[in-house]
Protein backbone atom coordinates (compact mmCIF):
# COMPACT_ATOMS: atom_id res chain seq x y z
CA UNK A 1 0.00 0.00 0.00
CA UNK A 2 1.15 3.44 -0.94
CA UNK A 3 1.14 6.57 -3.16
CA UNK A 4 1.60 6.62 -6.73
CA UNK A 5 5.15 8.38 -6.65
CA UNK A 6 5.33 8.78 -10.19
CA UNK A 7 3.44 6.74 -13.44
CA UNK A 8 5.15 5.75 -16.59
CA UNK A 9 2.00 4.89 -19.26
CA UNK A 10 4.19 3.12 -21.75
CA UNK A 11 1.30 1.44 -23.47
CA UNK A 12 0.74 -2.43 -22.96
CA UNK A 13 2.57 -1.84 -19.68
CA UNK A 14 2.37 0.67 -16.77
CA UNK A 15 5.05 1.36 -14.30
CA UNK A 16 4.21 2.42 -11.03
CA UNK A 17 6.89 3.54 -8.42
CA UNK A 18 4.78 2.96 -5.32
CA UNK A 19 6.00 4.72 -2.58
CA UNK A 20 5.57 4.19 1.52
CA UNK A 21 7.41 5.35 4.84
CA UNK A 22 10.35 2.87 3.73
CA UNK A 23 11.33 4.32 0.25
CA UNK A 24 9.90 3.42 -3.52
CA UNK A 25 9.14 0.12 -5.26
CA UNK A 26 8.61 -0.47 -9.05
CA UNK A 27 4.88 -1.84 -10.09
CA UNK A 28 4.22 -3.14 -13.30
CA UNK A 29 1.14 -3.82 -14.92
CA UNK A 30 1.02 -5.82 -17.73
CA UNK A 31 -1.99 -5.51 -20.08
CA UNK A 32 -1.99 -8.93 -21.27
CA UNK A 33 -1.32 -10.32 -18.28
CA UNK A 34 -4.11 -8.85 -16.68
CA UNK A 35 -6.21 -6.33 -18.50
CA UNK A 36 -8.97 -5.52 -15.86
CA UNK A 37 -6.11 -4.87 -13.86
CA UNK A 38 -4.29 -2.62 -16.88
CA UNK A 39 -7.55 -0.82 -17.10
CA UNK A 40 -7.55 0.48 -13.60
CA UNK A 41 -3.91 1.20 -13.27
CA UNK A 42 -4.78 3.53 -16.45
CA UNK A 43 -6.91 6.02 -14.23
CA UNK A 44 -4.26 6.20 -11.59
CA UNK A 45 -2.46 9.61 -11.13
CA UNK A 46 0.12 11.56 -8.78
CA UNK A 47 -0.70 10.88 -4.95
CA UNK A 48 -3.13 8.34 -5.58
CA UNK A 49 -3.34 5.93 -2.72
CA UNK A 50 -3.42 2.42 -3.88
CA UNK A 51 -3.07 -1.03 -2.53
CA UNK A 52 -1.63 -3.87 -4.91
CA UNK A 53 -0.60 -7.56 -4.56
CA UNK A 54 1.52 -9.85 -6.89
CA UNK A 55 4.88 -11.67 -7.41
CA UNK A 56 8.10 -9.50 -6.97
CA UNK A 57 10.11 -10.83 -10.06
CA UNK A 58 13.91 -9.96 -10.30
CA UNK A 59 14.52 -7.52 -13.12
CA UNK A 60 15.90 -7.73 -16.22
CA UNK A 61 19.47 -6.88 -15.78
CA UNK A 62 19.54 -3.85 -18.12
CA UNK A 63 16.83 -2.11 -16.36
CA UNK A 64 18.34 -2.70 -12.72
CA UNK A 65 17.94 0.61 -11.37
CA UNK A 66 21.40 0.95 -8.74
CA UNK A 67 20.33 4.25 -7.03
CA UNK A 68 17.59 2.78 -5.02
CA UNK A 69 17.55 -0.33 -2.68
CA UNK A 70 14.60 -1.87 -4.43
CA UNK A 71 15.98 -1.41 -7.69
CA UNK A 72 16.80 -5.03 -8.40
CA UNK A 73 13.22 -6.17 -8.78
CA UNK A 74 9.69 -5.33 -9.03
CA UNK A 75 6.42 -6.30 -8.29
CA UNK A 76 4.19 -8.29 -11.43
CA UNK A 77 0.54 -6.93 -10.20
CA UNK A 78 -2.06 -9.67 -10.22
CA UNK A 79 -4.86 -7.20 -8.29
CA UNK A 80 -5.13 -3.62 -7.49
CA UNK A 81 -7.03 -1.67 -5.27
CA UNK A 82 -7.65 2.41 -5.22
CA UNK A 83 -8.00 3.30 -1.81
CA UNK A 84 -8.23 7.20 -2.41
CA UNK A 85 -7.71 9.88 -5.09
CA UNK A 86 -5.43 13.19 -4.69
CA UNK A 87 -6.47 16.50 -6.35
CA UNK A 88 -3.62 17.83 -8.68
CA UNK A 89 -0.94 18.97 -6.23
CA UNK A 90 0.56 22.21 -5.69
CA UNK A 91 4.00 20.13 -5.74
CA UNK A 92 4.89 16.72 -6.20
CA UNK A 93 6.36 14.76 -3.05
CA UNK A 94 8.37 12.92 -5.98
CA UNK A 95 10.03 15.71 -7.81
CA UNK A 96 13.64 16.97 -6.87
CA UNK A 97 13.29 20.62 -7.50
CA UNK A 98 11.51 22.09 -3.97
CA UNK A 99 8.74 24.86 -4.29
CA UNK A 100 9.37 27.88 -1.97
CA UNK A 101 9.24 27.65 1.30
CA UNK A 102 5.80 29.21 1.77
CA UNK A 103 4.17 26.44 -0.39
CA UNK A 104 6.70 24.00 1.46
CA UNK A 105 4.83 24.92 5.31
CA UNK A 106 1.33 25.57 3.45
CA UNK A 107 1.31 22.38 2.91
CA UNK A 108 3.50 20.70 4.88
CA UNK A 109 1.73 17.42 4.39
CA UNK A 110 2.71 16.97 1.15
CA UNK A 111 5.99 18.38 1.93
CA UNK A 112 6.53 16.22 4.69
CA UNK A 113 5.77 13.01 2.22
CA UNK A 114 9.11 14.01 0.40
CA UNK A 115 11.81 11.55 0.98
CA UNK A 116 14.71 13.97 2.76
CA UNK A 117 11.87 15.01 5.17
CA UNK A 118 10.96 11.51 6.28
CA UNK A 119 14.62 10.99 6.61
CA UNK A 120 15.10 14.33 9.25
CA UNK A 121 11.77 13.56 11.10
CA UNK A 122 12.97 9.26 11.56
CA UNK A 123 16.45 10.82 12.25
CA UNK A 124 14.92 13.30 14.97
CA UNK A 125 13.03 9.92 16.54
CA UNK A 126 16.11 7.75 16.27
CA UNK A 127 18.13 10.99 18.33
CA UNK A 128 15.20 11.58 20.64
CA UNK A 129 15.32 7.53 21.55
CA UNK A 130 19.27 7.38 22.06
CA UNK A 131 19.02 10.05 24.14
CA UNK A 132 16.25 8.45 26.40
CA UNK A 133 17.56 5.35 26.44
CA UNK A 134 20.85 6.73 27.32
CA UNK A 135 19.31 8.75 30.31
CA UNK A 136 17.06 6.36 31.56
CA UNK A 137 20.08 3.79 31.87
CA UNK A 138 21.80 6.11 34.05
CA UNK A 139 19.69 7.09 36.49
CA UNK A 140 17.48 9.85 34.82
CA UNK A 141 14.28 10.11 35.37
CA UNK A 142 11.97 11.31 32.99
CA UNK A 143 9.38 14.14 34.40
CA UNK A 144 6.80 16.19 32.91
CA UNK A 145 6.81 19.29 34.40
CA UNK A 146 3.94 22.59 33.39
CA UNK A 147 3.17 24.67 30.44
CA UNK A 148 0.90 26.56 32.13
CA UNK A 149 2.97 28.34 34.42
CA UNK A 150 4.65 31.58 35.40
CA UNK A 151 7.50 33.81 34.35
CA UNK A 152 11.33 32.09 33.93
CA UNK A 153 14.29 34.06 34.82
CA UNK A 154 15.57 33.19 31.26
CA UNK A 155 15.15 36.91 29.78
CA UNK A 156 13.26 36.44 27.10
CA UNK A 157 9.59 37.82 26.21
CA UNK A 158 7.16 35.20 27.68
CA UNK A 159 4.30 34.07 25.71
CA UNK A 160 0.80 34.58 28.00
CA UNK A 161 -2.09 32.63 28.15
CA UNK A 162 -4.76 34.99 29.65
CA UNK A 163 -6.84 32.76 32.71
CA UNK A 164 -10.79 32.67 32.01
CA UNK A 165 -11.65 32.16 35.62
CA UNK A 166 -9.46 34.84 37.07
CA UNK A 167 -9.93 37.48 34.73
CA UNK A 168 -6.77 39.44 34.24
CA UNK A 169 -4.46 36.84 35.53
CA UNK A 170 -1.94 34.82 32.89
CA UNK A 171 -0.32 32.11 33.06
CA UNK A 172 3.56 32.20 31.04
CA UNK A 173 4.48 29.40 28.80
CA UNK A 174 7.64 27.95 30.50
CA UNK A 175 11.34 29.44 28.64
CA UNK A 176 12.59 26.52 30.25
CA UNK A 177 11.88 24.45 32.71
CA UNK A 178 14.33 26.18 35.06
CA UNK A 179 12.83 26.21 38.14
CA UNK A 180 10.84 23.20 38.02
CA UNK A 181 14.09 20.97 37.16
CA UNK A 182 15.70 22.90 40.30
CA UNK A 183 12.50 22.16 42.63
CA UNK A 184 12.39 18.20 41.28
CA UNK A 185 16.22 18.42 42.93
CA UNK A 186 14.60 19.68 46.19
CA UNK A 187 12.00 16.81 46.23
CA UNK A 188 14.79 14.21 46.03
CA UNK A 189 14.40 12.84 42.33
CA UNK A 190 18.24 13.00 42.38
CA UNK A 191 18.71 12.83 38.64
CA UNK A 192 16.27 14.36 36.02
CA UNK A 193 15.48 14.78 32.34
CA UNK A 194 12.88 16.03 29.55
CA UNK A 195 12.77 16.51 26.02
CA UNK A 196 10.60 19.09 26.62
CA UNK A 197 9.16 22.00 24.69
CA UNK A 198 10.08 25.65 25.30
CA UNK A 199 8.44 28.84 24.11
CA UNK A 200 10.63 32.20 23.86
CA UNK A 201 8.94 35.26 22.02
CA UNK A 202 11.70 36.49 20.96
CA UNK A 203 12.48 38.68 17.31
CA UNK A 204 13.32 35.61 15.40
CA UNK A 205 16.42 35.60 13.94
CA UNK A 206 17.46 33.00 10.70
CA UNK A 207 18.01 30.13 13.07
CA UNK A 208 15.18 30.31 15.86
CA UNK A 209 11.95 29.27 16.96
CA UNK A 210 9.24 30.41 18.72
CA UNK A 211 8.64 27.12 20.85
CA UNK A 212 11.68 25.04 20.20
CA UNK A 213 12.80 21.36 22.11
CA UNK A 214 15.81 21.05 24.94
CA UNK A 215 17.07 18.32 26.18
CA UNK A 216 16.96 19.16 29.93
CA UNK A 217 18.66 17.93 32.85
CA UNK A 218 19.46 18.20 36.50
CA UNK A 219 20.95 16.15 39.42
CA UNK A 220 21.77 16.48 42.28
CA UNK A 221 25.56 16.63 44.25
CA UNK A 222 27.46 17.34 40.71
CA UNK A 223 30.85 18.82 39.65
CA UNK A 224 31.07 20.39 36.68
CA UNK A 225 32.43 17.28 34.85
CA UNK A 226 29.41 15.19 36.45
CA UNK A 227 27.29 16.93 34.43
CA UNK A 228 29.92 16.76 31.42
CA UNK A 229 30.09 13.54 31.35
CA UNK A 230 26.41 12.71 31.38
CA UNK A 231 26.48 15.04 28.39
CA UNK A 232 28.99 13.29 26.27
CA UNK A 233 27.69 10.19 26.87
CA UNK A 234 24.25 11.05 25.89
CA UNK A 235 26.01 12.90 22.69
CA UNK A 236 27.91 9.83 21.99
CA UNK A 237 24.58 8.04 21.87
CA UNK A 238 22.78 10.48 19.51
CA UNK A 239 25.54 10.58 16.95
CA UNK A 240 25.94 7.00 16.89
CA UNK A 241 21.95 6.69 16.31
CA UNK A 242 22.72 8.91 13.14
CA UNK A 243 26.04 7.06 12.22
CA UNK A 244 28.54 8.93 13.49
CA UNK A 245 31.07 7.82 15.96
CA UNK A 246 32.25 11.16 18.18
CA UNK A 247 35.76 10.93 20.90
CA UNK A 248 34.98 12.04 24.35
CA UNK A 249 35.88 13.76 26.31
CA UNK A 250 35.38 16.97 24.59
CA UNK A 251 38.37 19.29 24.44
CA UNK A 252 37.60 22.15 27.38
CA UNK A 253 38.23 26.07 27.15
CA UNK A 254 37.82 29.22 29.74
CA UNK A 255 35.52 31.66 28.64
CA UNK A 256 38.81 34.27 28.92
CA UNK A 257 40.34 31.52 26.91
CA UNK A 258 37.70 31.48 23.89
CA UNK A 259 37.92 35.17 23.92
CA UNK A 260 41.02 36.00 23.71
CA UNK A 261 42.02 33.07 21.16
CA UNK A 262 39.11 33.10 19.06
CA UNK A 263 37.24 36.25 19.92
CA UNK A 264 33.98 34.61 20.28
CA UNK A 265 32.38 32.32 22.85
CA UNK A 266 31.67 29.51 20.87
CA UNK A 267 34.91 29.04 19.06
CA UNK A 268 34.63 27.69 15.67
CA UNK A 269 37.71 24.90 16.33
CA UNK A 270 38.04 23.77 12.33
CA UNK A 271 40.31 26.84 11.84
CA UNK A 272 43.16 28.01 13.87
CA UNK A 273 43.45 30.03 16.51
CA UNK A 274 44.28 33.84 16.59
CA UNK A 275 48.13 34.09 17.96
CA UNK A 276 49.49 37.06 19.81
CA UNK A 277 52.29 37.93 18.86
CA UNK A 278 53.61 40.00 21.40
CA UNK A 279 54.89 36.49 23.20
CA UNK A 280 57.06 36.30 20.28
CA UNK A 281 58.18 39.33 19.91
CA UNK A 282 60.97 41.62 21.54
CA UNK A 283 60.16 44.80 23.58
CA UNK A 284 61.72 46.49 21.30
CA UNK A 285 60.50 45.07 17.77
CA UNK A 286 57.04 45.88 19.40
CA UNK A 287 57.64 49.13 19.84
CA UNK A 288 58.20 49.68 16.74
CA UNK A 289 55.43 47.91 14.70
CA UNK A 290 52.99 49.32 17.42
CA UNK A 291 54.78 52.58 16.74
CA UNK A 292 54.83 52.38 12.83
CA UNK A 293 51.14 50.88 12.40
CA UNK A 294 49.77 53.12 15.35
CA UNK A 295 48.72 50.16 17.71
CA UNK A 296 48.14 49.87 21.42
CA UNK A 297 50.78 47.86 22.77
CA UNK A 298 49.02 46.50 25.64
CA UNK A 299 46.39 45.00 23.65
CA UNK A 300 46.64 41.58 22.15
CA UNK A 301 48.70 42.09 18.15
CA UNK A 302 45.97 39.45 16.79
CA UNK A 303 47.28 37.23 13.99
CA UNK A 304 44.56 35.87 12.04
CA UNK A 305 45.20 32.76 9.33
CA UNK A 306 43.28 31.81 6.96
CA UNK A 307 45.10 28.03 5.48
CA UNK A 308 44.83 27.52 2.36
CA UNK A 309 43.14 31.04 1.00
CA UNK A 310 46.06 30.54 -1.71
CA UNK A 311 47.24 33.78 -4.01
CA UNK A 312 44.73 36.71 -3.36
CA UNK A 313 44.40 39.74 -5.55
CA UNK A 314 45.94 43.61 -4.10
CA UNK A 315 42.70 44.85 -4.10
CA UNK A 316 41.02 42.41 -2.68
CA UNK A 317 43.59 41.91 0.18
CA UNK A 318 42.95 45.82 0.22
CA UNK A 319 39.46 45.51 0.99
CA UNK A 320 40.19 43.37 3.78
CA UNK A 321 38.04 44.56 6.94
CA UNK A 322 35.51 46.42 4.86
CA UNK A 323 32.71 43.68 4.51
CA UNK A 324 30.67 41.70 7.04
CA UNK A 325 29.90 41.33 10.51
CA UNK A 326 33.66 43.15 11.03
CA UNK A 327 32.40 45.88 9.50
CA UNK A 328 29.28 46.04 11.06
CA UNK A 329 30.68 46.06 14.24
CA UNK A 330 32.61 49.14 13.47
CA UNK A 331 35.93 47.05 13.15
CA UNK A 332 37.96 49.34 11.12
CA UNK A 333 37.56 52.23 13.41
CA UNK A 334 39.16 50.29 16.68
CA UNK A 335 41.13 47.48 15.11
CA UNK A 336 44.29 48.52 12.80
CA UNK A 337 45.22 46.18 10.38
CA UNK A 338 47.99 45.17 8.37
CA UNK A 339 47.37 42.72 5.12
CA UNK A 340 49.97 43.16 3.19
CA UNK A 341 52.63 39.99 4.12
CA UNK A 342 54.84 40.61 1.24
CA UNK A 343 55.38 44.70 2.09
CA UNK A 344 55.50 43.93 5.79
CA UNK A 345 58.69 40.98 4.81
CA UNK A 346 60.08 44.06 2.37
CA UNK A 347 60.20 46.27 5.42
CA UNK A 348 60.91 43.92 8.42
CA UNK A 349 62.40 41.25 6.75
CA UNK A 350 64.18 39.58 10.16
CA UNK A 351 60.23 40.71 11.94
CA UNK A 352 58.58 38.73 9.10
CA UNK A 353 60.59 35.47 9.50
CA UNK A 354 59.98 35.63 12.85
CA UNK A 355 56.09 35.74 12.44
CA UNK A 356 55.82 33.11 9.58
CA UNK A 357 57.86 31.13 12.05
CA UNK A 358 55.94 31.69 15.59
CA UNK A 359 52.40 31.69 13.35
CA UNK A 360 53.35 28.39 11.58
CA UNK A 361 52.42 30.07 8.40
CA UNK A 362 52.05 27.87 5.53
CA UNK A 363 53.10 29.53 1.76
CA UNK A 364 49.09 29.55 0.90
CA UNK A 365 47.95 31.07 4.07
CA UNK A 366 46.27 34.01 4.20
CA UNK A 367 46.98 36.48 7.20
CA UNK A 368 47.43 39.63 8.76
CA UNK A 369 47.76 41.31 11.95
CA UNK A 370 45.18 43.27 14.17
CA UNK A 371 46.23 45.01 16.60
CA UNK A 372 43.53 47.86 18.90
CA UNK A 373 44.28 50.86 17.43
CA UNK A 374 45.86 54.26 19.44
CA UNK A 375 43.46 57.27 18.79
CA UNK A 376 43.75 59.19 21.74
CA UNK A 377 41.79 61.96 20.34
CA UNK A 378 38.86 59.17 19.94
CA UNK A 379 37.49 58.53 23.77
CA UNK A 380 35.51 56.10 22.33
CA UNK A 381 38.52 54.00 20.53
CA UNK A 382 40.64 54.42 23.86
CA UNK A 383 37.64 53.26 26.57
CA UNK A 384 37.11 50.00 24.31
CA UNK A 385 38.30 46.86 25.91
CA UNK A 386 40.57 43.77 25.87
CA UNK A 387 37.32 41.64 25.26
CA UNK A 388 35.77 44.40 23.09
CA UNK A 389 39.06 44.29 20.54
CA UNK A 390 39.27 40.47 20.41
CA UNK A 391 35.90 40.01 20.22
CA UNK A 392 36.13 42.56 16.86
CA UNK A 393 38.99 40.28 15.67
CA UNK A 394 36.87 37.39 15.86
CA UNK A 395 34.28 38.41 13.98
CA UNK A 396 36.87 39.31 11.59
CA UNK A 397 38.54 35.93 11.57
CA UNK A 398 34.95 34.68 10.94
CA UNK A 399 34.03 36.46 7.92
CA UNK A 400 37.32 35.65 6.35
CA UNK A 401 36.83 31.95 7.21
CA UNK A 402 33.50 32.64 5.14
CA UNK A 403 34.71 34.19 2.96
CA UNK A 404 36.94 31.88 1.43
CA UNK A 405 35.67 28.61 2.92
CA UNK A 406 35.70 27.49 -0.71
CA UNK A 407 39.39 27.43 -1.03
CA UNK A 408 39.83 26.18 3.07
CA UNK A 409 37.23 23.38 3.01
CA UNK A 410 37.70 23.34 6.64
CA UNK A 411 33.54 23.13 6.83
CA UNK A 412 33.36 20.27 4.08
CA UNK A 413 32.62 16.99 5.77
CA UNK A 414 35.36 14.84 5.04
CA UNK A 415 34.06 11.40 6.72
CA UNK A 416 35.86 11.43 9.58
CA UNK A 417 33.45 12.81 12.62
CA UNK A 418 36.79 13.48 14.64
CA UNK A 419 37.25 16.32 12.24
CA UNK A 420 33.57 17.27 11.18
CA UNK A 421 32.28 17.59 14.80
CA UNK A 422 34.71 19.83 16.55
CA UNK A 423 32.92 19.58 20.28
CA UNK A 424 33.73 21.87 23.30
CA UNK A 425 33.31 22.68 26.36
CA UNK A 426 33.87 26.45 27.31
CA UNK A 427 33.86 27.14 30.71
CA UNK A 428 34.22 29.84 33.87
CA UNK A 429 31.74 32.77 31.67
CA UNK A 430 30.90 36.10 33.36
CA UNK A 431 28.27 35.67 36.25
CA UNK A 432 26.83 39.17 34.76
CA UNK A 433 27.17 41.22 31.91
CA UNK A 434 26.22 44.65 31.14
CA UNK A 435 23.51 45.48 29.52
CA UNK A 436 23.60 49.12 27.35
CA UNK A 437 20.60 49.97 26.72
CA UNK A 438 18.97 49.75 30.02
CA UNK A 439 22.47 50.67 31.59
CA UNK A 440 22.63 47.44 33.98
CA UNK A 441 24.06 44.21 35.25
CA UNK A 442 22.02 41.55 34.19
CA UNK A 443 22.86 37.70 35.13
CA UNK A 444 24.87 36.00 32.06
CA UNK A 445 23.30 32.52 31.94
CA UNK A 446 20.26 33.06 34.83
CA UNK A 447 20.08 34.19 38.08
CA UNK A 448 20.04 30.37 39.56
CA UNK A 449 23.93 30.24 38.55
CA UNK A 450 26.29 29.89 41.26
CA UNK A 451 29.73 31.78 41.26
CA UNK A 452 33.11 30.55 41.72
CA UNK A 453 34.29 30.58 45.86
CA UNK A 454 37.08 33.13 45.27
CA UNK A 455 34.63 35.50 43.52
CA UNK A 456 32.38 35.43 46.48
CA UNK A 457 34.31 38.54 48.37
CA UNK A 458 33.78 40.15 45.18
CA UNK A 459 30.60 39.91 45.23
CA UNK A 460 30.02 40.79 48.56
CA UNK A 461 31.93 44.08 48.27
CA UNK A 462 30.37 45.19 44.95
CA UNK A 463 26.57 44.04 45.79
CA UNK A 464 25.35 47.83 45.35
CA UNK A 465 27.02 48.36 42.09
CA UNK A 466 24.01 47.23 39.36
CA UNK A 467 23.90 50.61 37.48
CA UNK A 468 28.03 50.65 37.67
CA UNK A 469 29.56 50.20 33.88
CA UNK A 470 33.08 49.63 35.67
CA UNK A 471 31.80 47.54 38.43
CA UNK A 472 34.02 44.51 39.21
CA UNK A 473 30.85 42.63 39.35
CA UNK A 474 31.77 42.13 35.73
CA UNK A 475 34.81 40.00 36.60
CA UNK A 476 33.06 37.22 38.66
CA UNK A 477 33.12 34.16 37.11
CA UNK A 478 29.80 31.48 37.20
CA UNK A 479 30.06 27.97 37.26
CA UNK A 480 28.42 28.08 34.11
CA UNK A 481 29.46 26.67 31.08
CA UNK A 482 28.79 26.07 27.32
CA UNK A 483 28.72 22.58 25.33
CA UNK A 484 29.88 24.03 21.70
CA UNK A 485 29.96 22.09 18.02
CA UNK A 486 31.83 23.49 15.21
CA UNK A 487 31.16 27.04 16.29
CA UNK A 488 27.64 26.98 17.28
CA UNK A 489 26.01 26.86 20.92
CA UNK A 490 24.41 23.19 21.68
CA UNK A 491 23.29 24.25 24.97
CA UNK A 492 24.36 26.11 28.36
CA UNK A 493 23.85 24.98 31.93
CA UNK A 494 25.48 25.77 35.50
CA UNK A 495 25.91 24.62 38.85
CA UNK A 496 22.87 26.23 40.94
CA UNK A 497 23.22 28.39 44.03
CA UNK A 498 21.53 25.92 47.08
CA UNK A 499 21.76 28.43 49.72
CA UNK A 500 18.69 30.76 50.25
CA UNK A 501 21.32 33.63 51.19
CA UNK A 502 23.48 33.29 48.10
CA UNK A 503 20.03 33.50 46.39
CA UNK A 504 19.35 36.83 47.84
CA UNK A 505 22.58 38.14 47.38
CA UNK A 506 22.80 37.56 43.88
CA UNK A 507 18.73 39.25 43.51
CA UNK A 508 20.31 41.99 45.45
CA UNK A 509 23.62 42.82 43.36
CA UNK A 510 20.78 42.67 40.50
CA UNK A 511 18.99 45.32 41.56
CA UNK A 512 16.24 43.42 42.91
CA UNK A 513 14.49 44.18 46.09
CA UNK A 514 13.57 41.91 48.39
CA UNK A 515 9.87 42.48 47.86
CA UNK A 516 10.59 42.43 43.81
CA UNK A 517 11.96 38.82 44.32
CA UNK A 518 9.76 37.33 46.69
CA UNK A 519 7.09 38.50 44.12
CA UNK A 520 8.77 36.69 41.41
CA UNK A 521 10.47 33.99 42.78
CA UNK A 522 8.80 33.46 46.15
CA UNK A 523 7.70 29.93 45.87
CA UNK A 524 11.14 28.79 45.04
CA UNK A 525 13.41 31.01 47.22
CA UNK A 526 11.14 29.54 49.95
CA UNK A 527 12.12 26.09 48.56
CA UNK A 528 15.63 26.86 49.01
CA UNK A 529 15.55 26.99 52.54
CA UNK A 530 14.19 23.52 52.97
CA UNK A 531 17.16 21.64 52.91
CA UNK A 532 18.27 21.96 48.85
CA UNK A 533 21.04 19.28 47.85
CA UNK A 534 23.39 21.13 45.72
CA UNK A 535 22.28 20.46 42.32
CA UNK A 536 23.15 21.12 38.70
CA UNK A 537 22.22 20.92 35.26
CA UNK A 538 22.28 21.95 31.63
CA UNK A 539 19.76 22.12 28.71
CA UNK A 540 20.81 21.22 25.03
CA UNK A 541 18.62 22.15 21.66
CA UNK A 542 17.71 18.63 19.78
CA UNK A 543 16.24 20.66 17.03
CA UNK A 544 19.84 22.17 16.19
CA UNK A 545 21.56 18.68 17.02
CA UNK A 546 19.08 17.20 14.34
CA UNK A 547 19.79 20.00 12.12
CA UNK A 548 23.41 19.25 12.38
CA UNK A 549 23.18 15.20 11.46
CA UNK A 550 20.90 15.93 8.91
CA UNK A 551 23.42 18.11 7.31
CA UNK A 552 20.48 20.38 7.43
CA UNK A 553 20.87 24.23 6.96
CA UNK A 554 18.01 25.30 8.85
CA UNK A 555 15.68 24.43 11.94
CA UNK A 556 13.04 24.62 9.65
CA UNK A 557 13.98 21.08 8.20
CA UNK A 558 14.20 19.30 11.29
CA UNK A 559 10.79 20.50 12.82
CA UNK A 560 7.62 18.66 11.48
CA UNK A 561 5.39 21.58 12.21
CA UNK A 562 7.73 24.69 12.36
CA UNK A 563 6.92 29.00 12.34
CA UNK A 564 8.26 30.72 9.85
CA UNK A 565 10.40 33.70 10.79
CA UNK A 566 7.64 35.78 11.97
CA UNK A 567 6.21 33.27 14.18
CA UNK A 568 3.69 32.55 11.90
CA UNK A 569 2.55 28.59 11.20
CA UNK A 570 1.40 28.78 7.83
CA UNK A 571 -0.54 25.18 7.74
CA UNK A 572 -2.98 26.09 10.42
CA UNK A 573 -2.90 29.73 9.54
CA UNK A 574 -1.64 30.95 13.55
CA UNK A 575 -1.83 33.32 15.09
CA UNK A 576 -5.52 34.46 14.48
CA UNK A 577 -7.45 37.01 16.03
CA UNK A 578 -10.32 35.28 18.03
CA UNK A 579 -14.32 35.80 18.06
CA UNK A 580 -15.44 38.93 20.63
CA UNK A 581 -17.41 35.89 22.42
CA UNK A 582 -14.01 34.30 23.54
CA UNK A 583 -12.46 37.63 24.17
CA UNK A 584 -15.14 38.87 26.77
CA UNK A 585 -14.92 35.38 28.04
CA UNK A 586 -11.20 35.98 29.60
CA UNK A 587 -12.30 39.85 29.87
CA UNK A 588 -9.81 40.69 27.36
CA UNK A 589 -10.39 43.78 25.34
CA UNK A 590 -7.77 43.95 21.83
CA UNK A 591 -6.57 47.52 20.79
CA UNK A 592 -6.01 47.80 16.58
CA UNK A 593 -2.04 47.37 16.04
CA UNK A 594 -1.02 50.52 14.79
CA UNK A 595 0.03 50.44 10.51
N1 LIG B 1 17.47 26.66 31.62
C1 LIG B 1 18.72 26.99 31.01
C2 LIG B 1 18.50 27.41 29.57
O1 LIG B 1 17.48 27.07 28.98
C3 LIG B 1 19.66 25.85 30.98
C4 LIG B 1 20.17 25.44 32.31
O2 LIG B 1 20.70 26.27 33.04
O3 LIG B 1 20.09 24.26 32.60
O4 LIG B 1 19.36 28.06 28.98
Amino acid sequence: MGWVNRRRDLGSIIFIDLRDRTGVTQVVVNRELNSAVHDKAELLRNEYVIAVTGTVKQRNPDTINKNIPTGEVELVVEELRLLNESKSLPFLPGEAVLPNEEMRLKYRYIDLRRDAMQFNIELRHKVSKAIRDYLSEHGFFEIETPFMTRSTPEGARDYLVPSRVQPGSFYALPQSPQMFKQILMISGFDRYFQIVRCFRDEDLRADRQPEFTQIDLEMSYPQTESVWEVVEGFLTAAFKAAGQEIKTPFPRMSYDEAIRRYGNDKPDMRLPAMVDMRESLTAEELDELAGKFRMREEFPLQLIRIPKAGEISGTERRTIGTYGAFQHVQGPQFVQLMTDPKRFAKDYPALSEKVLAFAQIQPDDLWLLAGAASRPENAAVMEQSVQHFCEKCGFLRLDLAQKYAMRHQAFEKTGDPAKDFRFLWVSDFPMFEWDNAEKRWNPAHHPFTTLHEEDFAKLDANIDSVHDPKSPLGEIRALAYDVVLNGTELGSGSIRIHRQDVQSKIFQALGMSDEEARARFGFFLEALEYGTPPHGGIALGLDRIVMILAGADSLREVIPFPKTARAVDLMVDAPTPVSDAQLKDLGIMTRKPKE
